[in-house]
């Protein structure tokens, strides 16, 4: 039997890496154009990083994470998610005291052990944003901007933007008490894992994925009712800068986040094309965080995109390659000549190939074809001998001879 890939761990092959990286490089312009820096964070991380900041009672750290002890006897945990290692590492080398504010990117995989169906996978991977050190409205539009940004640049139609505040602390402990109460008059009619949820952490039943959970939450008490000023204003104003970019929303009272260190403004952008899984990116303000992991009492928010599920909305136009370039040397004189040529060319930027064995014109023609060339250099002994080389051009089928002399310029006028 072969050894197969672990289950819900996904090979990307060389047919669907194009989008791969058009969905990155889109990604790494919208960022570059918003200010953001770069950073690149382990995949492996001590588990009470994600314990303490996820929350025990959440699905992630109760039934998803993939956690192991090592050889040294320590509980390490492959990430679930990107921000709590990201603020692990902002507050490790002090990042916020040389800037009062900032901007962040990572892309990279993530590990969650879910039942794997279409969008959702056992490794999955995120581009993720956060911009740490403010409170303002305007920052939590910038995130949802460049979501936005991302998302319209590749094209997708069919996307809408819900959003809704948490609260801060303060007055979502009023609201939770009151949530708590109406859940325990409902206790009976919730499925075992809402049960669970609603004496330890009751907003989550607002995001179970059962039916008959989510129909009775219909008329629980919204959080929306017990904002208080603060947090009015600061959704107001988040609205409002939505309204001057033209990014639609719409408000929707019953999106909660899966973590527990959210706060205030909570969003998820959703696609009408993908069925059960439908969220493409989704955020949101995570104010006490930074604290939590032992950092500075400073404010953040920041966002996901889950490109897997992206991809799935994409167009799946998988490009063929191509190269510039290629070399068929007959014979290992030949073979000799040429390969200061190629590496010439290769520094020019060009893509340059050859075969590796001693083979005939004729199948050497044919792995040209193959790799998809646009140019076909071919040296052969007597081609050596009267220092002359043939071009063909494979696209309109002229070929004509060149003197070996001149062959850099040539190709170089003429694969451009
Ligand atoms: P869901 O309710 O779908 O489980 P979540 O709340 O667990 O989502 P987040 O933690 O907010 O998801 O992650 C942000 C984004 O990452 C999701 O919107 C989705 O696009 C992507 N994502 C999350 N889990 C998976 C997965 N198992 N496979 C593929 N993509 C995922
Ligand atoms: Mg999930």
């Amino acid at each position: 039997m072969p050894i197969r890939a672990v289950r819900g761990f996904k090979d990307v092959l060389p047919d669907e890496i194009e989008l791969w990286h058009r969905v990155e490089s889109i990604a790494r312009s919208v960022f570059k154009s918003f200010g953001l820096n770069e950073i690149r964070i382990p995949v492996l991380e001590k588990t009470e990083i994600f314990t303490r900041s996820i929350g025990e009672f959440t699905d992630i750290v109760e039934k998803e994470m993939y956690t192991f002890t090592d050889r040294s006897g320590d509980s390490l945990t492959l990430r679930p998610e990107a921000t709590a290692g990201l603020v692990r590492a902002v507050s490790e080398h002090r990042l916020l005291t040389q800037s009062p504010v900032l901007k962040l990117f990572t892309m990279g995989p993530m590990f969650r052990h879910e039942r794997p169906q279409k969008g959702r996978l056992r490794q999955f991977h995120q581009i993720n944003v956060e911009v740490m050190g403010t409170k303002a409205p305007l920052s939590d539009v910038e995130v949802i901007w460049m979501a936005w940004d991302i998302l319209e640049h590749l094209g997708l139609r069919g996307l809408s933007l819900e959003i809704n505040s948490l609260g801060c602390p303060a007055c979502r402990s009023i609201y939770r008490n009151d949530l708590k109460q109406y859940l325990e008059g409902i206790f009976q009619d919730l499925c075992s894992d809402c049960q669970r949820r609603s004496k330890i952490n009751p907003l989550r039943v607002f995001d179970c994925k059962n039916e008959a959970c989510r129909k009775i939450m219909r008329n629980a008490p919204l959080n929306r009712e017990y904002l208080c000023t603060d947090c009015v204003d600061h959704l107001e104003k988040v609205l409002s800068f939505l309204k001057v970019l033209e990014i639609p929303f719409v408000i929707n009272p019953y999106l909660v986040r899966g973590l527990d260190y959210y706060a205030m403004t909570t969003f998820e952008i959703v696609s009408s094309d993908l069925g059960a899984q439908s969220t493409v990116a989704a955020g949101g303000r995570y104010d006490g965080l930074l604290k939590a992991l032992g950092g500075p009492d400073l404010p953040g928010v920041g966002m996901a995109i889950g490109i897997d599920r992206l991809l799935l909305l994409l167009e799946k136009d998988k490009k063929e390659s191509s190269i510039d370039l290629f070399i068929a040397a007959l014979g290992n004189k030949a073979r000799e000549k040429v390969l200061p040529w190629i590496r010439h060319w290769r520094r020019q930027g060009l893509t340059v190939q050859m075969s590796y064995e001693d083979r005939g014109l004729k199948a050497q023609m044919k792995q040209a074809g193959r790799a998809g060339a646009s140019f076909v250099l071919i040296l052969g002994d007597e081609e050596l001998h009267k220092k002359q080389v043939v071009l063909r051009n494979m696209i309109n089928r002229d070929q004509h001879e060149i003197s070996a002399d001149d062959v850099i310029s040539a190709v170089n006028s003429l694969v451009r």
